[in-house]
């Protein structure tokens, strides 16, 4: 059993403008490295309908989007959130992906899936774009996972530099989901302190200092597997941030690429002890280039290894 790659070329369409951080390079960067691996699996997103938006988020707020793509130039859904004509796709090409990583794992076409997808999603609310997000494409794979094959124990691990703001709204009080965030703290969007927790005790954020560095994280990541581990999840998915590399300009932690291998490797082994593997890792952020596509190498080398 192999690891698969979805993505799609729309996800290239999603114009956010002249010296935007967020752009359709990342996605570029990323493949052009996976590419040299002959051992991956290529897949396309799934065709979605809007059915799939609204387990996760307010038909308002879905009819306001769609309502929202320009047909030429580009919009402000907020100040950093920029949409154009091609965005349209390649939102809906962002959650198909994490659609067809799922199905593909349930049909055991793979073993496990890293979603090369853009925009990326963890600070999408259920009624709110921000932060770079439109729709929260890990939220809707989680919720996706408990209506359609009726798990009751979802995971998300988000390994993003920034707080998971929007998954931690959506699943405030959703004891069928537990959230784990690192992060760095105090920072955008501003939430994440130790004290938010869920109703059911299932959102668990670890912040952390500006300048912390990969054994200062590895150790802070323990805290967040024993939670992991104790939960026994299901299915674990991931908000796989790079922007936790100490080259990223957008943030303050000193990762290494290499670190983005052992972080995987330890989610990894939970997964197998309580989910067999079911794994299905989603793009977030990540904002060198350089870094980013080692980064995600080394992040999908470990998906690879796993077995
Ligand atoms: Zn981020």
């Amino acid at each position: 059993m192999k690891t698969a790659i979805v993505t799609s070329d729309t996800s290239l369409d999603h114009d956010t403008g002249t010296g935007h951080p967020e752009n359709p390079d990342r996605v570029t960067a990323v493949i052009k490295n996976l590419k040299k691996n002959k051992q991956l699996i290529w897949k396309k997103p799934s065709k979605i309908k809007n059915k799939i938006l609204e387990i996760t988020h307010s038909p308002d707020y879905i009819k306001f989007v769609q309502n929202s793509f320009p047909e030429k130039g580009l919009l402000f859904l907020d100040g950093d959130t920029i949409i154009s004509p091609g965005s349209k796709e390649a939102t809906i090409d962002a959650v198909g992906s994490v659609i067809a990583a799922i199905d593909g794992i349930e049909n055991k076409e793979f073993k496990n899936a890293f979603c090369a997808v853009r925009p990326p999603g963890h600070h999408a609310e259920r009624n709110k774009a921000m932060g770079f997000c439109i729709y929260n494409n890990v939220a809707i794979g989680a919720k996706y996972l408990i209506e359609r094959y009726n798990y009751k124990k979802v995971a998300i691990f988000d390994f993003d530099v920034h707080h998971f703001n929007g998954t931690q709204d959506i699943f405030y009080e959703n004891e069928k989901v537990l959230g784990i965030s690192t992060h760095q703290y105090p920072f955008y969007p501003g939430t994440g302190s130790d004290k938010e927790k869920g109703k059911f005790n299932n959102i668990q954020n670890i912040p952390l200092p500006a300048g912390t560095n990969s054994q200062e994280y590895l150790n802070a990541l323990e805290f967040g597997l024993i939670k992991l581990k104790e939960f026994k999840p299901e299915f674990i998915l991931i908000s796989a941030g790079f922007d936790s590399h100490k080259d990223d300009p957008l943030a303050q932690f000193e990762l290494l690429s290499k670190d983005f291998y052992e972080i995987t490797k330890r989610i990894l082994k939970i997964s197998k002890q309580s989910c067999n593997g079911k794994v299905v890792s989603i793009l977030e952020g990540g904002y060198d280039l350089n870094a980013l596509a080692e980064s995600s190498n080394e992040h999908v080398n470990a998906l690879l290894e796993f077995d």
